[in-house]
């Protein structure tokens, strides 16, 4: 009787285990973990089109196409 019980419980658990594991794997992956802001005028853009910088140890900035552009201009007038 107990080695029965034992043998359903064990089922159970790996049945109960590989439903987990299939709803983690289908989770779809959020719009917020794709998207993030720029660092300068703060736009929400998709991460495949900003620039991602690291600065220092664990600070990440990103920087849309507008900006960099801008920076690019400023640039061009301070330096000549
Ligand atoms: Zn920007």
């Amino acid at each position: 009787m107990l080695t029965y019980l034992a043998v359903i419980f064990v089922i159970a658990l790996v049945a109960f285990v590989l439903y987990g594991f299939g709803i983690i794997m289908r989770r779809p992956i959020s719009p917020a973990q794709q998207a993030d802001k720029c660092s300068l005028c703060q736009v929400t853009f998709e991460k495949t089109r900003l620039v991602e910088r690291r600065v220092g140890d664990s600070k990440i900035l990103y920087f849309c196409a507008a900006c960099i552009q801008k920076l690019q201009q400023d640039l061009n007038r301070t330096v000549g």
